[in-house]
């Protein structure tokens, strides 16, 4: 049997090549490739999407966006940002980066976000900052989280690599704090074809700051106020998101409808009986479906079961950063049991807006087989 594709970018782009193309040739047509007018354009384009007043500011990926996010707090060597165990690598990465320390709290064992009850119990008097993930596309608990935020005088900031596009209680993700950062990396909801990514703030004097540091901390040519980097967004990628764009709330749409699908299937198969747990959102969340991820018993073997059969899956991840071989002297003896727990369990299924019927029947019926293999 044929191999069916993870994501389907290749239908997602003759889908719309008419637009892109257009877009691509006038980028090659002014030559503008670096910080051209398609930048700016596309920063009023994700505002407007967005609403809730933010400000955007185009750059190079989303673990840039993040690291810009807290050069422009004023993040410093030795202060501590709590985040969560259970997410890529570059939540985490970024803070180390600047000298800063990690803090780790379990996540909630349904959504796979942090979970606030533990945030607390982990702020000292150097936190500054916390960083929430909206995993798979579903935004944490934002209202419990900027509580205990402001009564700590700390700020937040969305890692929403995941979840642009998400909405809670009708508010768009990278909305919900001070600073948000996502990314356009190919395979996230809203991909460019290349790196990109964005960053977020309610502050315009934020948003100022974040703009001057991408371009090496510049406030006119040649002329330097602060420490910065090359954090730009390539003129190209950023004509490419504007075509783009536009299709994003149908194709959010379109990966919600094969959610629900999935999850029908499942059930019709009697899958839970086989211990497969659904993706759960909370209630007040819309997801961007990023991802379809389930909770299996003895996952590797499954997922190997699947992957003979042409089925692909994905990991996202196995390993909890606590766990990292970079981190693992940092946090010896420390445990968070869920993120653990998630990191031996989660099982991503292929998942994308041109998902058709027939290959989700394909891939529920593999799964019960290799399920009962
Ligand atoms: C993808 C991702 C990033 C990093 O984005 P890049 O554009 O690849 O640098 C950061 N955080 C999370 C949660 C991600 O999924």
């Amino acid at each position: 049997m044929s191999q069916i594709p993870f994501v389907d970018l290749k239908t997602q782009q003759q889908a719309y090549w008419p637009e892109i193309e257009a877009r691509m040739q006038s980028v090659l047509a002014h030559g503008q490739f670096i910080l051209g007018p398609e930048v700016a354009e596309l920063e009023r384009a994700l505002e407007a999407f967005c609403g809730g007043g933010v400000t955007a500011v185009g750059v190079s990926d989303g673990t840039t966006a993040l690291q810009i996010a807290m050069m422009a707090l004023g993040i410093q060597p030795g202060d501590e940002i709590i985040t969560s165990p259970f997410t890529f690598i570059a939540t985490a990465e970024t803070i180390s980066l600047l000298g800063a320390k990690p803090v780790f709290v379990d996540i909630d064992p349904l959504t796979f976000n942090l979970a606030p009850a533990g945030l607390e119990s982990a702020i000292s008097k150097r936190t500054r900052a916390i960083i929430p993930v909206s995993l798979y596309g579903q935004c944490s608990d934002m209202s419990a989280i900027a509580g205990i935020a402001s009564a700590h005088r700390m700020t937040v900031i969305e890692d929403a690599a995941q979840s642009f596009g998400a909405r809670q209680q009708g508010k768009h993700s990278c909305t919900l704090s001070l600073l948000a950062t996502t990314s356009f990396f190919p395979s996230k909801p809203l991909g460019c074809f290349g790196d990109g990514g964005a960053c977020f703030s309610t502050s315009p004097e934020l948003a100022e700051r974040m703009s001057r540091i991408r371009a090496h901390g510049q406030s006119s040519r040649y002329r330097h106020v602060e420490i910065g980097l090359n954090g730009r967004l390539d003129t190209l990628q950023a004509a490419i998101l504007l075509a783009k764009l536009p299709h994003l709330a149908a194709e959010i749409a379109a990966r919600e409808r094969a959610a629900i699908t999935y999850g029908e299937l499942i059930l019709a198969a009697g899958l839970e009986r086989d211990g497969v747990v659904l993706p759960q959102i909370q209630s007040g969340n819309q997801s961007t479906w990023a991802q379809y991820t389930i909770r299996v018993p003895r996952r590797d073997t499954v997922r190997e079961n699947l992957s003979g059969m042409g089925i692909p899956t994905a990991v996202h991840y196995p390993i909890p950063l606590h766990r990292q071989p970079i981190y693992a002297n940092q946090f010896e003896g420390k445990h968070f049991p869920c993120a653990e727990a998630a990191a031996a369990e989660v099982l991503s299924l292929p998942m994308h807006p041109f998902l058709e019927h027939a290959v989700q029947e394909r891939v529920i019926n593999a799964l019960r087989i290799a399920l009962r293999a």
